[in-house]
Order: structure tokens, then C-alpha cells, then sequence
């Protein structure tokens, strides 16, 4: 018998730069250290099984089967094995690879990533799954292609039209640095955060409310985006710049131009985020994520109550910046608190939870962590 060895990938926050990334713009995330680990022993067959301690029921699928499930038969597969045995199809496809050249392998998972929680388990369970079947099949891919490799199983094998930044993320993490992402060159720029020099954490704020991004109105904000680039005439709304917004509110319907304006002026705030950090520091972003929050709110419309009363509760109590972070209708809110006030804005965010009715919140700290690789 092999002896297992194990690799894993973080999930992530993103800093700012929210819903962007479809549309070939910029995000500031950074890898945390929540991680989804995979044990993975190889097989004398050509089978590929995977496992996980979310789910009791083992899918086992021949390698050379694979091409056949995905992406049409995709449903017969239980969803979240899509995402590994999706990436070890995309990874042969990248790698130009014939399964004849990749061993069975039997991959556990486990994980400290909460599950849509705005934190991107689904980008860690698939950086977990790439770099361990890169490694173990000898792929030689690089992680830019690893990252990829993890979006390509989310949007065919799973079915989910996400962007690129969460498996970049999760790839190209670094220690105290956030990732400066263009997601159209795929051009990625190691951002220092600096938050512990400043005396800064950055607090999650859990609500606790479920989203998925396979459904729903994330599919329907993308195609908004898709509508509003096609009408400046653009490729996508990266190529539509501030000045450009009156023209733009002329040409479209109003939520079309809101869903514009929301990602045109988010593009700006990554740059400005990314200036003021190198220029001043981590202590004076706070205006550019509180400007984030509202955009999402008012424009992008992807915010629910919870949100916006951990975020409206957390400055109240002090915090030097406070917004939603993922694709948004539940997850996570960040703030970014002086290391003395934690306490206090996680005590405000408790008690405003509670007279709203809300269900109580999770809160943990998070820390700028480096990405994938061997444990
Ligand atoms: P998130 O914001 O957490 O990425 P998604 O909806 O994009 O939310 O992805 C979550 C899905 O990913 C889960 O519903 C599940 O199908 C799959 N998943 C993530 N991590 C694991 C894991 N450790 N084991 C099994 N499935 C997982
Ligand atoms: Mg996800």
C-alpha cells in the first residue's frame, strides 16, 4: 500500500473589488488560513474516488470516463464532486494529458472553510484537488494554469458562471499580502497589507446566511454586465471608465446602468485601494470599503439586511472600514478594526443582530495566509 500524503489550498476574503472579475477588471483578495486539506492515496486502478467529511456517500468515477460526464452528463455526479472530479478532468484537458499517463488516486477532503460563507470553500476544495493531482500525475502546470484549471471545473463541471479571483486567490497567496489581480492579462501583483504593523485585524462577520452561486442572482448580474458592455460597445466593462458613466446612463435602462456603474466604479476603488496602501497605509482605506458596501447595496443590489447591519454596526463601534465581501445574497461581511476595538465591534454587531431578530453571527479574525501547496 502507498502511504497517503496530503496537500491543501485556503479560502479566501476579497479586500475589495467585488463582481469584477467576469468583467476582465481588478480584485485585491487575499488567502486566509481556513484551508481544505485532501489525503490522497494512489490506486492500482483507474479510478479516481473521492470522499469528504461534508458528505457521507464516496463517488468513485473511472478516469476514462471522464470526458463523457463532463460537461453533459454532469448531473449524475452528487454536486459537490463535481468541483474534484471536474478539476481532474479540466486538468487533463490543460495538461493535454490521456488519462493512460494518470494513475487511480482515492482523494479525502476535509476543510476549515465554511461553506457559503462568502470565503470561497469552492476555490479551496478545487486548489486542494489541482495542485495534489498536478504533483501526484507529474502535470508540471504552473499555478496561474492550476488556477484555471479550477475555474474551468466551477463554470462546465459544476455549472456555476464564477470569475477567476477566488482560485487565484487561493494559487498565489502570500503571507500579510493581498493579491492585485488584472483578470484580464491574469497579471497578478503581490500587494503588502501590513495590517499587523498598523495594529489592524480584519474581522469576519459570518451572517450565517446561505447562498449559492450555482443558482440565483449572480447568473442574472452577469448577464446585466454582459447587456451593459454590449451596449457601450465594449468587450466588457473593464473598458468603460468613470467619465464614461453619463453616456452610459443615457444609452441603458436604469437597473442596467446601476449594475454599469457599480462595476465601473469598483474598478477605480481597487486602483485607489492599491495606490493608498503603498502611499498611506492600511488605516486609510476605510472610506474606499465603506464606498464598496454601498455601491453593492444601492447599484449592484446584491446585499441582504444582515449585511448591512453588521457592516452598519461594526462602523458604528469603531471600525476604520466595514463592507460585504463575496457574490453576495448572504455570506460574509470584513472589518477592518484597530486590534483594540475588536471586542467592542464584535459585542455591537452581536447586539444588533439580536434586536433585529437575526440569527446570531459568526466572527473570527482572518489572517493574509500564503496559497496552495504540499502540507
Ligand atoms: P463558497 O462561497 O463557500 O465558495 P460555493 O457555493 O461557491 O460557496 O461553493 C460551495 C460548494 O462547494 C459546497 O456546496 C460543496 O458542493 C463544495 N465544497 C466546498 N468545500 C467542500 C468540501 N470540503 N467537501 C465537499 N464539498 C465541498
Ligand atoms: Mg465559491
Amino acid at each position: 500500500m502507498s502511504t497517503p500524503q496530503t496537500w491543501s489550498a485556503p479560502g479566501r476574503v476579497n479586500l475589495i473589488g467585488e463582481h469584477t472579475d467576469y468583467n476582465d477588471g481588478f480584485v485585491l483578495p487575499f488567502a486566509i488560513q481556513h484551508r481544505t486539506h485532501v489525503e490522497l492515496t494512489p490506486r492500482d486502478d483507474r479510478v479516481i474516488r473521492v470522499s469528504s467529511s461534508f458528505d457521507d456517500d464516496a463517488i468513485e468515477v473511472a478516469l476514462d470516463d471522464l470526458d463523457e460526464l463532463f460537461p453533459a452528463r454532469r448531473d449524475e455526479v452528487a454536486e459537490w464532486a463535481r468541483y474534484p472530479l471536474g478539476v481532474a478532468w479540466a486538468l487533463l484537458h490543460a495538461a493535454e494529458a490521456s488519462p493512460d499517463a494518470a494513475p487511480g488516486v482515492e482523494l479525502r477532503f476535509t476543510s476549515e472553510v465554511p461553506v457559503g460563507a462568502g470565503l470561497s470553500s469552492s476555490a479551496a476544495i478545487e486548489g486542494a484537488t489541482a495542485s495534489a493531482l498536478n504533483d501526484t500525475w507529474n502535470l508540471g502546470l504552473d499555478r496561474v494554469t492550476l488556477a484555471q484549471v479550477g475555474r474551468r471545473a466551477e463554470n462546465e463541471a459544476v455549472g456555476a458562471p464564477t470569475g477567476i479571483m477566488d482560485q487565484m486567490a487561493s494559487m498565489l497567496g502570500r503571507a500579510d499580502a493581498a493579491i492585485f489581480l488584472d483578470c484580464r492579462s491574469l497579471e497578478a501583483t503581490v500587494v503588502d497589507l501590513g495590517f499587523a504593523a498598523a495594529g489592524l485585524e480584519l474581522l469576519v462577520m459570518d451572517t450565517g446566511v446561505k447562498h449559492s452561486h450555482a443558482t440565483g442572482g449572480y447568473g442574472e448580474r452577469r448577464a446585466s454586465c454582459e447587456l451593459g458592455a454590449s451596449i457601450m460597445g465594449v468587450p466588457a466593462l473593464r473598458d468603460v471608465s468613470v467619465d464614461d458613466l453619463p453616456r452610459a446612463a443615457e444609452l441603458m435602462d436604469d437597473v442596467t446602468f446601476r449594475r454599469v456603474r457599480h462595476i465601473v466604479t469598483e474598478n477605480q476603488r481597487v486602483l485607489d485601494t492599491v495606490r493608498v496602501l503603498g502611499e498611506d497605509g492600511p488605516a486609510a482605506i476605510g472610506d474606499l470599503l465603506v464606498a464598496s458596501h454601498v455601491s453593492m447595496r444601492d447599484d449592484f443590489e446584491i446585499s441582504v439586511p444582515e449585511l448591512d447591519t453588521a457592516v452598519d454596526a461594526a462602523l458604528a463601534a469603531g471600525a476604520v472600514g466595514a463592507r460585504m465581501t463575496g457574490g453576495g445574497f448572504g455570506g460574509a461581511a470584513i472589518a477592518l478594526v484597530t486590534h483594540d476595538l475588536v471586542e467592542n465591534v464584535k459585542d455591537a454587531v452581536t447586539a444588533a443582530f439580536a434586536a433585529s431578530g437575526f440569527t446570531a453571527p459568526t466572527m473570527f479574525t482572518v489572517v493574509p495566509s500564503p496559497g496552495a501547496g504540499r502540507d
